[in-house]
């Protein structure tokens, strides 16, 4: 066993309005540049929709992450080496500025200068690119509360397109803010022929040298998520880099969790086994990813993981802060969150506690009684939002995953009802999805009325670990990727 240590994110789909000050503010901050107009690190997209860039999720069409091939290892969707050498002036699998958008800004000048007039004046869109008038016609956030969105656009919606449809009067609706996933096992490092992209080693984060990045955009396809963009002025990768350098010099929360209106943001550090990662990529059955991927979270309190992560350098502020990380807690103890699209078999980082409507209030106009601790799990069954569709996006089509977050969510609402209405503590909810009234309790404190210091637990980097800190390897599940062998040199990262 080797047990490194990795930031984390779990968003809480219930918490966003929908408001894009987290876009904002990361756009302000790291793609307010020529070249990357048409780039948001962070994203805000309704659901159902067809998302940035358009349907994203369509690995049929991109060809981005990983699948298994006969003999059930790891191999690129897109080919490995030998395909990269053959494709390496001709990569098809891109998007293209319209699957984005093309950026525009308007003539705001003509709202002061224009003279007299009998009508106002108006200052037409002109594109970033050309400078020429624009008929815009879409943009990174047009499905806004499902502008226009059609079930055919998105690709999450295949086969529930009557069942969408039929609701769709019923109106529903959530967000999915999405930012790279920094995943355990990253597509993108593998898909590199230039060893440009690399995985940190002291924290997980995936990052761009740009020095070594020829701009082949092996990356941009590679990653089943189009979190890595091109920028055409200095022909170089960019991507999120978590903030990193006032989350691991700092101890400070990325910008888009700090901002964030809905405090749907958790950071956090957990603890898993390098050497477990292929295997766990390779899990035969892509509705067991899931599980795998939580059981590979490491006990932060069990001593045989502590004394492992000492022998392999994990700062003990690391390990202390594992403990009090309020992403283990949400991932792995109260199993509320799940991975974005595990199917890709990249080991995505940023998980999400699935969206539960209708919420408590409407339990009783459905039918149930909300006092009885065993009906009011009916509201589940009978939700709004059709438990498959979440199931394709967060469980790789797998209710069962769903249904149990979503079983726990509803068990903690109604036990809180229950415990400030009568002061009675209704251990048989508790029990009724396998949980204890304290671990109830404690997913009350952490998704309704956790303070700042508990939603972001981040240990600042140490300066006795400078060279780990700088030392990075290729992704750890490597094989059948494009990039050279994992390394551990001791290298300076570049922000983009
Ligand atoms: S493959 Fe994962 S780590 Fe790489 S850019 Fe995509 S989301 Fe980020
Ligand atoms: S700032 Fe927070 S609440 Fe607003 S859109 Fe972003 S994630 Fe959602």
């Amino acid at each position: 066993m080797q047990v490194q240590a990795h930031l984390m994110m779990v968003m809480v789909l219930d918490k966003c309005l929908g408001c894009h000050t987290c876009s904002v503010t990361c756009k302000q901050a790291w793609t307010n540049r020529d070249g990357v107009d048409y780039v948001w690190f962070n994203n805000v997209e309704t659901k159902p929709g067809s998302g940035y860039p358009k349907r994203w999720e369509d690995q049929a069409h991109w060809r981005g992450g990983w699948k298994l091939d006969r003999r059930g290892r790891l191999k690129l969707r897109a080919g490995g080496r030998g395909q990269k050498l053959i494709t390496i002036f001709g990569n098809f699998d891109l998007p293209a500025i319209d699957d984005y958008y093309e950026p525009w800004t308007y003539d705001y000048a003509k709202l002061i200068d224009a003279p007299l007039a009998d009508g106002p004046p108006v200052a037409t869109a002109r594109s970033r690119i050309t400078g020429r008038p624009m008929d815009l016609r879409w943009g990174p956030n047009w499905e806004d509360n499902l502008a226009g969105v059609k079930p055919a656009d998105d690709p999450a919606a295949a086969g529930l397109e009557r069942e969408l449809l039929g609701r769709y009067e019923e109106v529903f609706l959530f967000y999915l803010p999405r930012i790279c996933n920094h995943c355990l096992n990253p597509s993108c490092v593998a898909s590199c022929p230039s060893g440009a992209m690399y995985k940190r080693a002291s924290d997980g984060l995936v990052l761009v040298d740009q020095d070594k990045c020829r701009a082949w955009r092996f990356c941009v396809s590679g990653c089943p998520y189009k979190k890595v963009y091109f920028n055409p002025v200095t022909t170089k990768a960019e991507k999120c880099i978590f903030c990193y350098a006032g989350v691991t010099e700092d101890g400070l929360p990325t910008i888009c969790s700090d901002t964030c209106v809905g405090r749907i943001r958790y950071l956090g550090v957990v603890l898993y086994d390098l050497e477990a990662v292929t295997a766990m990529a390779e899990t035969a059955e892509e509705a067991d990813l899931v599980e795998a991927q939580r059981q590979s979270l490491l006990d932060p309190h069990n001593p045989m993981v502590v004394k492992q992560a000492e022998k392999n350098n994990i700062p003990y502020d690391w390990i202390e802060a594992a403990r009090r990380s309020p992403v283990y807690a949400l991932a792995k103890d109260l199993r509320v969150a799940l991975p974005l699209h595990p199917e890709y078999r990249t080991l995505p980082m940023v998980w999400y506690v699935p969206p539960l409507s209708p919420l408590l209030s409407g339990i009783g106009e459905a039918g149930y009684d909300p006092e009885d601790p065993v009906e009011v799990f009916g509201a589940v069954d009978d939700m709004r939002i059709p438990m498959q569709y979440v199931a394709n996006i967060l469980a790789a089509g797998d209710t069962a995953q769903v249904d149990d977050a979503l079983r726990r969510l509803t068990a903690m609402r109604t036990y809180m009802r229950r415990l400030q209405l009568t002061g009675r503590r209704e251990v048989a909810l508790a029990q009724a999805v396998d949980m204890r009234a304290e671990q109830l309790e404690q997913m009350y404190r952490l998704l309704a009325v956790a303070s700042r210091e508990d939603r972001y637990v981040i240990p600042k980097a140490r300066f006795e670990a400078g060279a780990a800190l700088q030392s990075q390897f290729r992704g750890a599940g490597g094989r059948g990727g494009a990039g050279r062998s994992p390394r551990r040199g001791h290298r300076r990262e570049r922000r983009p």
